[in-house]
């Protein structure tokens, strides 16, 4: 079974997601800092002591048994202030203690809102985009009121989608459908575990939530302290997140409230991975002589300037495409509903009569345009987004004020180095990666760090998802060298000069990630680093540094040899997240 849980480690080494090894009759051997935490004086009771007695019987009764996970949605109890209503699952671990099996019991804090705002806070502004997997709704049943609470967790309050009895959320979800609709026989299954107070289910729910089409899945159980109430979450499929993202401050260019750069491209990639060969075109439109107006007219009012053509480049693309500012003067737009090319043509005359007539003649607006087309000039972003700046630069060699679209024969083949590691590493289409990172984060915490750290062919996949050619990590303080994966010509057997160098440990400043694009510029910023990289062949590379007491504790390396990569913001920011959550665990 896989869990969707963000499960972020939080600054003091806290968990969400927290594990238990436990020994046959359930006594703790070994558990993660929240359960100590949590339970306090009472650890060395069995976990069966502190849970409801029908689960603990469940729990006792499999265990002499055991083959496959058992999972409970049950009460934990510290016996001090109250309990927790919790997701347990428990299943052998390949540990043992004098030759008896240890199990792992795995717990998820399935309604504690205290700590979920807490986390959302600490977590929102650096892991931003983790963080939408974070859009969970909960439920609650009671089943002798026959009332159902959906809910969900935004900017720390909680909204309300469903406030009903059965028969009317059944109503308004599944009203004048088809009988033969799968989300009628799916709605059946969900209201049978509701009304029967199922133990357990976990089952796939379509187009429920948000009116939208994609799909979730649900979990839940009852509440055996309340056996009147059925509770559980939803947790939405990938693609309806997606949607509700780009409609966040996160997703928007502050400047002129278009989507920035990081949106727009993603937004592109994932429409791309779906286009199936429809045309679609991508466009990169730079203002001429923006300096010109900077200059004359202030800053002030060339911000001004930026907001009106983004106000009026979007007015006329509507709802054709998307509009997206990719910093400064520069702006994309990307064209889903625009099939031939003199409907393009016409739109990009369109744009440029606009942005006349919307200033004052006396300082004529007007810009220079790039475009590629989808999939004639080829068919993933990078590609695509440079062919069009291409064209874009073209357009302004040739005296700006137009538009050119590339071509192949007019342009010349469109090839660089650069572009041959890139188009590689977006082989790999984001959906697939955002899929295989969330597995890999969701085991990371069910598992724990060694799930990466003593395993090659999870180490090998982190490489191949990102392109690296290697990965290397320290913990001790920079003393013990955990792992390495990739054929480096030569490795460190630690890195405690490194961590204990101020000048080098300076450059991890921002949230604890040093990028590394050349190794030029690595020479430029520290000379010892510069000449370890050069020994060890390494062109460029992301690191992620954890502290442990305020001392620089784990080093974990992405390393690309003999080449520079222009990395994307998008990789540096997953490796970052993924770094920095293996270096905190190994911190812990
Ligand atoms: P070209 O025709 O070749 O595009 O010339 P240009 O003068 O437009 O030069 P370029 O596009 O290279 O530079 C854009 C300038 O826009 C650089 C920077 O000073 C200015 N700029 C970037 N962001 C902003 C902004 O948010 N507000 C303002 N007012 N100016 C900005
Ligand atoms: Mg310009």
């Amino acid at each position: 079974m896989r869990i969707l849980r963000t499960g972020e480690v939080r600054e003091k080494g806290l968990y969400m997601c927290c594990q238990v090894f436990v020994r046959k009759d359930f006594v703790a051997v070994y558990a993660s800092e929240w359960y100590y935490r949590y339970v306090g004086s009472n650890s060395y009771l069995p976990i069966t002591d502190l849970i409801d007695p029908e689960d603990a019987e469940i729990l006792k009764e499999a265990i002499e048994n055991l083959t496959e996970p058992v999972e409970v949605v049950t009460r934990i109890t510290n016996h001090k202030d109250g309990f927790r209503n919790i997701y347990l699952r428990v299943e052998r671990s390949d540990r043992t203690e004098n030759g008896e099996p240890i199990y792992e019991v795995t717990i998820l804090d399935i309604l504690d809102l205290e700590e979920r705002k807490d986390r959302l806070e600490e977590n929102v502004a650096k892991y931003r985009y983790f963080m939408t997997l974070e859009n969970t709704y909960y439920f609650e049943y009671d089943m002798a009121g026959n009332h159902l609470l959906i809910y969900k967790y935004v900017n720390e309050k909680s909204i309300k989608l469903v406030d009903s009895d059965l028969d009317a959320f059944v109503e308004e979800y599944t009203g004048g459908r088809d009988p033969q609709d799968r989300l009628i026989d799916q709605m059946n299954t969900f209201c049978g575990h509701l009304k029967g107070g199922s133990q357990f289910f976990d089952m796939e729910f379509e187009g429920i939530l948000d009116g939208k089409q994609g799909r979730c899945s649900v979990k839940g159980g009852i509440y055996h302290k309340n056996k009147n109430m059925v509770g559980g979450v939803f947790m939405p499929d990938q693609i309806s997140i997606r949607e509700a993202y780009y409609l966040t401050e996160a997703a928007r260019d502050a400047g002129s409230g278009l989507l920035n750069k990081k949106a727009a491209s993603e937004y592109t990639i994932e429409k791309l991975a779906e286009a199936a060969g429809r045309t679609a075109w991508v466009i990169v439109m730079d203002i001429d002589d923006f300096k010109n107006i900077n200059d004359t007219f202030g800053h002030l009012f060339g911000d001004q300037v930026i907001r009106k053509v983004a106000e009026t480049l979007q007015d006329t693309v509507g709802q054709r495409g998307i509009v997206g500012r990719f910093g400064g003067d520069e702006f994309f737009v990307f064209l889903e509903k625009v099939g031939s090319r003199e409907d393009l043509k016409t739109l990009l005359k369109t744009i440029a009569k606009q942005l006349l007539v919307a200033f004052d003649p006396k300082f004529r607006l007007t810009t220079s345009i790039g475009v590629s087309q989808y999939p004639v000039d080829g068919t993933n972003f990078e590609e695509l987004f440079g062919k069009a700046d291409k064209a874009l630069y073209i357009a302004k060699e040739k005296g700006k004020n137009r538009h050119i679209i590339y071509e192949e024969k007019l342009h010349g083949e469109y090839t660089t180095d650069s572009m041959k590691t890139q188009t590689v590493a977006y082989a790999m289409s984001r959906e697939k990666r955002r899929d295989k990172l969330i597995e890999l984060m969701s085991t990371l915490y069910l598992k724990g760090v060694r799930y990466v750290t003593e395993d090659p062919q999870v180490q090998k996949s982190i490489r191949d998802l990102f392109d690296l050619d290697g990965l290397t990590i320290y913990a001790d303080y920079g003393r013990e060298l955990v792992c390495r994966n990739g054929s480096y010509v030569c490795g460190m057997k630690d890195t405690e000069h490194i961590l204990e160098d101020e000048e080098y440990i300076k450059l991890f400043e921002n949230q604890g990630v040093f990028v590394i694009t050349t190794k030029e510029k690595l020479k430029a910023v520290h000379e010892e680093a510069y000449r370890i990289a050069t020994e060890q062949e390494i062109g460029s590379m992301i690191q992620c540094l954890a502290k442990k007491d305020g001392r620089p504790y784990a080093l974990v390396s992405f390393d690309v040899f003999n080449r520079n990569r222009k990395w994307a913001d998008n990789d540096i920011e997953l490796l970052g997240l993924i770094g920095t959550c293996l270096g905190r665990m190994l911190a812990l």
